[in-house]
């Protein structure tokens, strides 16, 4: 009989998946589900992106290609990082391109992490932080924050959280789940925090910022790249992907550039390890992610403006429900409010919503609306529940309306 390894038998599968693939079961089974669980952009993939693919496909880029991506691709990667996110010091040769940007995560934390290491991160945070850098070994710091403070941390705590043991800070903003971002001020205290703590007690830290919702922003600040602030810009990895902004979830294409020579060197490791894992992505998706980065910038807008709105119809609906706390979604598509004055609470069928999970549950089964509860999310998550709004105004009202009604009937 085969035995699993303890690192997959102890592994938690993504909430993030599990209730989607719920919501995706019931819907198969003629069920009136309303999901808001899977953080995947309704939208589909623009279509001069699909054409690229397809006239690559045609021509016949069937075959493998060099393990990160060809010269061209992975050189206009570094232009857009230049360009856009005023990244210095980035050529073809500091980009990694693979199979989305959770791959991205994963190999970049096999080639940094080891055992004994820690990686600190804000909670609540997206689900796969902690299994990916535990899966190399490490250990993780959070670092607590709340709603009332949109789910930010201070660069106080930052400093607090740098032990000599920190090998790497994980930031995400936008933020996914909190629906919140950094503004630039805030973000470079955090990162003069970092820079300061790294030099006095890790100098081997490294910043992993994960950008991937950078496009998808509608508050009153511009996203800012914490790379290209020159105090860390040398120990800074930016992670990012086509998923989100390009509505291209099922593509599976990620991306990580780090500028400098330890940069290089780290990518190159990158690419030792997925030349020994997954090689290439899908060969001919590569015209495609420069179709993608270089002319579908009215495209993306187009669909940012959409979040924008359902942004404000999300707020004005939760608004209308008594006893939760939310802040204002500022980017992404994530409403994330406090549930907790729920807790205690039974179902008209006897069931106590005891915790984001049971409330999860019962919301589900019993008025049909999924939602992907805040546990796993780590710190005040689990007082929480998660709402994507990547879906049309009217699936937003009505999936508000009933999930007010859910909690009217509680008693
Ligand atoms: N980072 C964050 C914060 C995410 O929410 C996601 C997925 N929704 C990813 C990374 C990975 O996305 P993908 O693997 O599709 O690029
Ligand atoms: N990241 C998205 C989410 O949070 C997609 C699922 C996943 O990869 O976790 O819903």
């Amino acid at each position: 009989m085969p035995t699993l390894a303890k690192r997959v038998a102890q592994l938690q599968p993504s909430v993030t998946i599990a209730f989607g693939n719920r919501a995706k079961a019931m819907k198969q089974a003629g069920i009136d589900v309303l999901s808001f669980s899977l953080g995947e952009p309704d939208f589909d993939t623009p279509d001069r992106i699909k054409e690229s693919a397809i006239t690559a496909l045609r021509a016949g880029q069937t075959k493998y290609m060099p393990t990160l991506g060809d010269p061209l691709t992975r050189q206009t990667i570094a232009d857009k990082l230049t360009n856009e996110n005023r990244i210095q010091g980035l050529t073809g040769d500091h980009v990694a391109i693979a199979a989305g940007g959770k791959h991205v995560l994963y190999v970049a934390c096999q080639c940094l992490l080891e055992p004994g290491d820690e990686v600190v991160f804000p909670v609540p945070a997206w689900v796969s932080y902690r299994p990916i850098a535990e899966l190399a070994g490490a250990s993780v710091v959070e670092i607590p924050t709340d709603a009332a403070s949109d789910f930010k941390a201070t660069p106080e705590q930052f400093d607090a959280a740098i032990t000599p043991k920190t090998k790497m800070v994980i930031l995400n903003t936008p933020s996914n789940p909190c629906g919140t971002m950094y503004s630039p001020d805030e973000l470079r205290a955090v990162a003069a925090a970092i820079a300061n703590a790294a030099s006095d007690r890790a100098p081997g830290l490294t910043i992993l910022t994960d950008e991937i919702y950078e496009k998808i922003i509608f508050g009153d600040h511009e996203h800012l790249s914490i790379g290209s602030l020159p105090e860390v810009a040398e120990r800074t990895l930016t992670v990012n992907g086509l998923s989100k902004a390009f509505s291209m979830t099922g593509w599976r294409v990620g991306y990580a550039a780090m500028p400098g020579s330890e940069g290089a060197k780290l990518i190159k490791a990158m690419g030792t390890l997925q030349g020994q894992m997954t090689t290439n992505i899908t060969s001919f998706v590569y015209p495609a992610i420069r179709t993608a980065l270089t002319e579908c910038a009215a495209e993306v807008e187009t669909m940012r403006q959409a979040f924008a709105k359902r942004a404000v119809v999300i707020t004005e609906e939760l608004a209308k429900i008594p006893g939760l706390v939310c802040p204002k979604p500022t980017g992404a598509f994530y409403a994330f409010p406090d549930v907790s004055d729920y807790f205690g609470r039974a179902t008209p069928d006897g069931k106590t919503i005891g915790s984001s999970l049971d409330l999860c549950n019962a919301l589900l089964e019993q008025a049909h609306v999924a939602f992907v509860p805040g546990e796993d999310f780590g710190g005040c998550g689990e007082d929480c529940v998660r709402i994507s709004f990547a879906c049309s105004e009217d699936q937003i009202r009505q999936g508000m309306a009933r999930f007010g009604e859910f909690l009217g009937s509680l008693k």
